[in-house]
């Protein structure tokens, strides 16, 4: 067999179709996984449906979110062989600059996002260097697998590497959606002391408190959230997230802040974002800096997590698809329908 099956862009904002194409080839680096689950994000609403994320060429077969099995290997990889299970890195990673020798990933100055810079994973085969991959624990599940590599990754790397969250610290999460429900379910395993989630969604809301969150806050009904929750709480937040990507949200992280706190902003858009007044920016030390995806350790320390039982991810699923209805996921995910943590497409169904 060499044709496959394929979710293909061609005019963002149009439906993608689904195509027969060449299966691809492992280049002598390289591993051709058959992809198992695709998890989709809020990116390839951005890429597909939007438009205000610009794919490097189409057609271009989206997805980067994905975990399969090992179909073919390039003639110079020796430390995997068919049949191996596997999770893809969302982009790949030159492995020999800078970033990628330090293990900071997340940053390689070379990394092409599948999906976005080459063909991903919405279809039934993909190709990956041999060194972006991850393998999975047996006991992990292809589509968690998949969702790890980033709807987890991305708020365990804030949280984690550039939050650097200690146990007993209070934590805001703005925003709701898939990145920041797991920040809410990752702030408790890490040990966050009081944990407030900040969604205008009152399903997202809900969802939050059932998975962690110690209060919410509708930022539409309780515009000063940052008042509201040292009334509570006695005092601001020592660390916040924010999920969303816009000024408002991020001045609203930042007024949640207990003198020395830091706000981590994950969200990513062409927002223009302005500090506080330096007499309270500076003089109560706080921090705000950006954090981007996840190093390849996040993803590793994520499987270990859940394969020994102390993260649970059962409920992140929200809904599954075959290829063929990956427009009708696509719709679902930009209707902001909030009852979705992540959805999964299996391309070989
Ligand atoms: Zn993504
Ligand atoms: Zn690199």
């Amino acid at each position: 067999m060499t044709i496959m099956k394929a979710a293909r862009l061609h005019v963002p904002g149009e439906p993608l179709t689904i195509e027969s194409v060449p299966i691809p080839q492992p280049e002598p680096h390289e591993v051709v996984v058959q992809v198992e689950a695709c998890g989709l994000c809020g990116t390839d609403i951005h890429l597909a449906v939007d438009g205000d994320i610009p794919v490097q060429h189409t057609p271009i077969t989206l997805g980067h979110e994905a975990a399969g099995t090992v179909a073919s290997v390039g003639d110079s990889v020796t430390e995997f062989s068919t049949g191996d299970r596997v999770a893809l890195f969302p982009s790949a990673t030159c492995g020999r600059c800078r970033f990628c020798m330090a293990g900071h990933e997340s940053l390689c100055e070379n990394a092409r996002v599948y999906g976005m810079a080459q063909d991903g994973s919405l279809a039934q085969y993909v190709a990956a260097p041999s060194w972006s991959l991850i393998p999975i624990p047996e006991s992990v599940p292809s589509e968690i697998a998949a969702i790890i590599t980033d709807g987890v990754s991305t708020p365990f790397h804030a949280l984690r590497s550039r939050g650097r969250l200690s146990a007993g610290e209070s934590v805001a999460v703005v925003g709701c959606g898939g990145l920041g429900t797991h920040a809410v379910m990752l702030a408790r395993m890490m040990g966050a002391g009081f944990i407030v989630a900040i969604d205008t969604q009152e399903q997202a809301r809900d969802r939050a408190l059932e998975l962690g969150a110690d209060l919410a806050i509708d930022p539409a009904a309780e515009p000063r959230v940052g008042k509201y929750i040292r009334q509570r709480l006695g005092r601001g937040v020592d660390l916040a997230l924010e999920f969303v990507g816009r000024a408002e949200t991020v001045d609203i992280a930042v007024n949640t802040l207990d003198t020395g706190g830091r706000v981590i902003v994950v969200g990513v858009g062409a927002a223009r974002v302005q500090l506080p007044p330096l007499v309270s920016f500076v003089g109560r030390e706080h921090s705000v800096a950006g954090s981007f995806g996840m190093d390849k350790r996040d993803i590793e320390d994520l499987f270990a997590l859940v394969a020994g039982g102390r993260l649970n991810l059962d409920r992140s699923v929200s809904g599954r698809y075959a290829l063929a209805g990956i427009n009708d996921a696509l719709a679902r995910l930009a209707s902001k329908d909030t009852d979705v943590v992540r959805l999964v497409v299996n391309p070989g169904l």
